[in-house]
């Protein structure tokens, strides 16, 4: 039998906004003057879970959450130097399988994501080719047991966590016949939008396994994190499974040392280690988004002058072909 965990965020994706006039709307955000913008759903689907939603401040169109997944008519700006693959990633090893850093493989466990951030590098991946199921995954087993060099599996998508947890705890216990895996890393933002998803079954999934795992979360505003979250969290933490954060510097969004200072105190607080800081990925349609280096350098000089070391996440640049996460020089 299900617990009422399980069925409360299957609900939630049921029932997460499609529709850009409904979402300004539960904001109390008269949609007239909106209009333009929301023919970019065209561009990249909208999709926003209502706890999510809940965290937005009401009648604030600029509010750092709602901007994060509103479609804009800035959208449909073509700029040089932004691409639909700023990573190189359309080019998997098997299917539904990159391997871009030697002893690591990302594996796309769950095409599609409960929401839809309009600055996702991977917005354009063409997910309906690499829509994961069991033949699929069997073909990424398959080549993560014939490399051995491979010790760590990330579980990716879209997002993983949309997989439910009975496909998740089958996918583990296939990983877990690999003798040279040891690790399992899960990156998800599933949770911060829809806390209900660290389930008993998922949480009781990673504490049994014989695989040490980890859960890399991304938040990108200290609004994100409320007292439902936290509590979500502690199931994991409970669970003594590490947690990770990676956030991205997003224009308008959090570009200010004031906001990550806030947020990576939040974290902590939250039981969350802070971890990387992301340049935005040059992603074509979502140039809006984007900080300059130069900027970046100098709100990270001012947070390493506020945080304590350890509340510091590295700024880092992902470069498409480099075989780990380039570091921003901060002198
Ligand atoms: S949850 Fe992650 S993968 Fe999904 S749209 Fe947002 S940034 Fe992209």
């Amino acid at each position: 039998m299900q617990s009422c965990d399980e069925n409360s965020w299957q609900k939630d994706l049921r029932d997460v906004v499609t529709d850009p006039e409904k979402l300004l709307s539960l904001l109390n955000i008269t949609p007239d003057e909106y209009l333009k913008h929301f023919t970019a759903r065209k561009l990249f689907p909208v999709r926003v879970p209502l706890p999510f939603i809940k965290r937005m401040k009401k009648g604030d169109f600029s509010d750092p959450l709602l901007q994060q997944v509103m479609p804009l008519a800035k959208e449909f700006v073509v700029t040089e130097g932004f691409t639909v693959d700023p990573l190189a990633e359309h080019d998997t090893v098997a299917e539904g399988l990159l391997h871009k850093y030697k002893h690591r493989v990302l594996m796309i466990v769950k095409a599609g994501c409960a929401v839809n951030c309009r600055y996702c590098f991977r917005r354009h991946f063409p997910y309906q080719d690499n829509s994961p199921n069991k033949q699929r995954w069997q073909s990424a087993l398959t080549y993560i047991s014939e490399h051995s060099e491979i010790s760590e599996v990330i579980f990716s998508g879209g997002d993983p966590l949309m997989a439910s947890d009975d496909h998740l705890t089958w996918l583990v216990t296939q990983l877990e016949k690999i003798p040279h895996v040891t690790r399992l890393r899960i990156h998800s933002r599933l949770p911060v939008v829809i806390p209900n998803r660290i389930t008993t079954s998922l949480v009781n999934l990673l504490s049994n396994t014989r695989l040490k795992s980890v859960m890399v979360l991304h938040i990108n505003h200290p609004n994100e994190i409320d007292g439902y979250l936290i509590k979500a969290l502690e199931l994991l933490r409970q669970a003594r499974i590490p947690l990770f954060n990676q956030s991205v510097l997003l224009k308008n969004i959090n570009d200010n040392s004031t906001t990550l200072c806030e947020l990576s105190e939040q974290l902590f607080d939250a039981g969350i280690q802070p971890y990387y800081l992301h340049l935005f990925d040059p992603v074509q349609g979502a140039a809006h988004f984007d900080v300059t280096e130069q900027e970046a350098v100098t709100i990270a000089n001012e947070m390493l002058a506020t945080l304590p070391g350890f509340l510091m996440p590295k700024l880092v640049r992902e470069i498409a072909g480099q075989t780990n996460k380039t570091p921003i020089n901060l002198a």
